[in-house]
C-alpha cells in the first residue's frame, strides 16, 4: 500500500501560494490508517518510550494511537490558554509573527523517555518549540515522529542531532 495515495494536495489552503497536505483521506480509511500506525510504531521497537506527545491538533490523531499501541501515557501539547492546569510555554517564529505552545508542568517527569509526534515536519519551528518544553521538564527526547516530512523546507536543521522518523517523505 502506498500511503502517499491517502494524502490529498489542496492548493491555496489556508492561504494563497500554499500547497497543503490533507491527511483526512488517511484518517477515514481504517486499513490505510492501521498500516500507517504499524509503520510509525515499527520504528519504536525496544526504544522504551514512557510518554508520547501529540501536538495540537493534527498530532493528536496518530499520537494517541501510538500511545495506545505502546501502552504508555499520552500528553497533549496545546495552543495558548487551552490547558487548564499549570503550564510552561515556548514560542517560535512564523513567517509573519510568532506562535506559542504549552504543556502541563506535571505531564513529563525528569528522565522520562519521550516520543514527539506531529502530522507534518515543515520548517521545524513547531518541533523545536516542543523540544524546548520537554527538555525544560527534564524529559529525554527519544525520537521525533511524523506522518510526513516536507524535506525541501529543511525542518531537520532545526532539530539536528535528534532521531527523526517520517512515514512519508516529500
Ligand atoms: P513547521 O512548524 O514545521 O513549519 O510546521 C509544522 C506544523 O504545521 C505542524 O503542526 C503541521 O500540522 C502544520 N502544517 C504545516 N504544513 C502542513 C501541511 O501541508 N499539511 C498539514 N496537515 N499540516 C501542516
Amino acid at each position: 500500500m502506498q500511503l502517499e495515495n491517502y494524502i490529498r494536495d489542496i492548493q491555496g489552503f489556508p492561504k494563497e501560494g500554499i500547497l497543503f497536505k490533507d491527511i483526512t483521506p488517511l484518517l477515514i480509511d481504517p486499513k490505510a490508517r492501521k498500516e500507517c500506525l504499524e509503520i510509525l510504531v515499527s520504528s519504536l521497537k525496544d526504544k522504551k518510550i514512557d510518554k508520547v506527545i501529540g501536538v495540537e491538533s493534527r498530532g493528536f490523531f496518530f499520537g494517541m494511537l501510538i500511545a495506545q499501541e505502546l501502552n504508555v501515557g499520552f500528553v497533549p501539547v496545546r495552543k495558548p490558554n487551552k490547558l487548564p492546569y499549570d503550564t510552561i510555554s515556548a514560542s517560535y517564529e512564523l513567517e509573519y509573527g510568532s506562535d506559542t505552545l504549552e504543556i502541563h508542568t506535571d505531564a513529563i517527569r525528569k528522565g522520562d523517555r519521550v516520543l514527539i509526534h506531529d502530522d507534518v515536519l515543515a520548517t521545524g519551528g513547531t518541533a523545536k518549540a516542543v523540544c524546548e518544553l520537554v527538555e525544560q521538564l527534564g524529559g529525554e527526547i527519544v525520537q521525533f515522529n511524523f506522518l510526513m516530512e516536507l524535506s525541501f523546507l529543511n525542518g531537520r536543521d532545526k532539530i539536528m542531532g535528534y532521531d527523526i522518523f517520517a512515514a512519508i517523505k516529500y
